[in-house]
């Protein structure tokens, strides 16, 4: 098949009425199909059996430090289930505040913290001018709720195959003073599934920002979230990095096991250093007496360790696998050389990143809507819901079965062609 560009009007509008033709007939199956959200599929919530059995009631509820699970206490979390949490951020028990079900309560009180009181005795940024985020983009809608929320201007940032672009990174931090954060996902990103090189890593660690307060915000979300067992990308360990450059309080890291055991109810964790850790916790034993150690106490006792983890998220892998290579193979098989889309094959994480010819992502996502397949909203994965070239369209395999996936991508390269024959003829 040749490039769409090449095509003439002739052949264009011919395969307008082919396109059209078949996708009246999709739309008639009636179906409903939901790729928009980054959701475990009810089979994968199956595969944390037994988690719910390891505590009942005749069981000890201590920790190992001894104190009861039931009782009030342990601000920052059961030592055994901050070296869980620790091993599979790569870091150290000493730096892991555990916090409750989600992680991305942790980003926001972080947040929150620094606009209402400061960090580490600066200036709270309510009181300031202006106060920026760099956004790597594509990236994480509710990320940018959060700044969007507290009136933080977002800059994007592009991303490149090693990460956010260093050289705007570097220049931006660097010289201005309002620049206050950034917004990382490093490794399986949300949503290219990117992954940041040991340069990339270390470049982050080597800043030497203009703002005292500017922290990372690295955002470990897929840490463990491998699709192939012979085929796993690790990257350096921020906080050690940062370490080594002279830049210990520079990062907040964060990690939960929402997509391990249960988003509803898993565990979360922060990772940094220690004087932020006693700056935040300074906040937290006012905010609570403690987050939910009987939950704690499960995961600790379920998984063990790394090894219990990893064995785990093998059998994730299994499910996911099916549903990201159904995916793949219908792109590459409708859309290989028509020029009018590109995506990433992502090793991990749990979305696959289309970007569609420019100013065509919206029709996309309307045309597919129209036929009963829902996907992110176009714009979701930039600040604002702005994609400025209305390209980018964020697939989220996971919660679908394989053979929904099948349909829900047939109907979708479909849409991305008849959008795609609309653009040119229109052009
Ligand atoms: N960070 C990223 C990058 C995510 O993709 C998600 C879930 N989609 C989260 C955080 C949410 O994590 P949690 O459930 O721990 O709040």
């Amino acid at each position: 098949m040749k490039a769409y560009s090449e095509l003439s009007r002739e052949e264009l509008m011919e395969l307008r009425e082919q396109l059209l033709a078949a996708y009246e007939e999709k739309k008639a199956l009636g179906l409903n199909l939901d790729m928009s959200r980054g959701k475990p599929s009810p089979t994968q919530l199956g595969v944390s059996v037994g988690l719910m059995d390891v505590i009942n009631s005749d069981s000890d509820m201590k920790s190992e430090c001894g104190i009861d699970c039931r009782n009030y206490g342990c601000l920052d979390g059961i030592p055994e289930v901050k070296r869980l949490m620790a091993e599979m951020m790569g870091t150290t028990e000493d730096h892991i505040f555990i916090g409750g079900n989600a992680s991305l309560t942790l980003m926001f009180d972080t947040v929150s913290r620094a606009y209402t009181h400061g960090i580490m005795g600066e200036t709270p940024w309510c009181k300031l001018d202006k106060v920026k985020f760099l956004c790597p983009v594509p990236g994480y809608d509710r990320h940018f709720a959060i700044t969007e929320h507290f009136g933080i201007e977002m800059i994007n940032i592009p991303m490149s195959e090693t990460g956010p672009d260093m050289d705007m990174v570097e220049e931006l931090v660097n010289s201005d003073p309002t620049v206050k954060g950034i917004w990382c996902v490093p490794k399986y990103s949300n949503p290219q599934g990117i992954c940041y090189s040991d340069e990339t890593v270390r470049r982050f660690a080597n800043l030497r920002p203009a703002a005292k307060d500017f922290r990372i915000f690295w955002d470990n979300a897929y840490v463990i979230h491998h699709l192939y067992e012979d085929n796993q990308v690790e990257i350096l360990d921020i906080i050690g990095e940062c370490e080594k450059a002279g830049n210990p309080d520079m990062v907040f890291e964060f990690a939960s096991t929402s997509k391990v055991s249960f988003p509803g109810s898993g565990v979360s964790a922060m990772a940094t250093s220690h004087a932020n850790l006693e700056d935040a916790k300074k906040h937290y034993t006012i905010q609570t007496i403690g987050n939910d150690k009987v939950n704690q106490l499960r995961h600790a006792r379920y998984f063990k360790n790394l090894d219990g983890l990893k064995e785990h998220m093998k059998k994730h892998a299994d499910f996911m696998r099916p549903k990201f290579e159904t995916t793949l193979k219908v792109l590459e098989e409708e859309l290989d050389g028509l020029g009018i889309g590109s995506w990433i094959k992502p090793l991990g994480g749990y979305f696959i990143s289309f970007d569609a010819m420019e100013g065509c992502a919206k029709a996309i996502v309307a045309k597919c809507k129209e036929a009963g397949v829902i996907l992110t909203g176009a714009g979701a994965t930039f600040p604002y819901h702005n994609d400025p070239k209305d390209s980018n369209i964020r697939i989220a395999p996971s919660f679908p079965t394989p053979e929904e996936m099948q349909q829900a991508t047939e109907i979708f390269v479909l849409c991305v062609k008849l959008v795609s024959v609309e653009k040119l003829l229109a052009a």
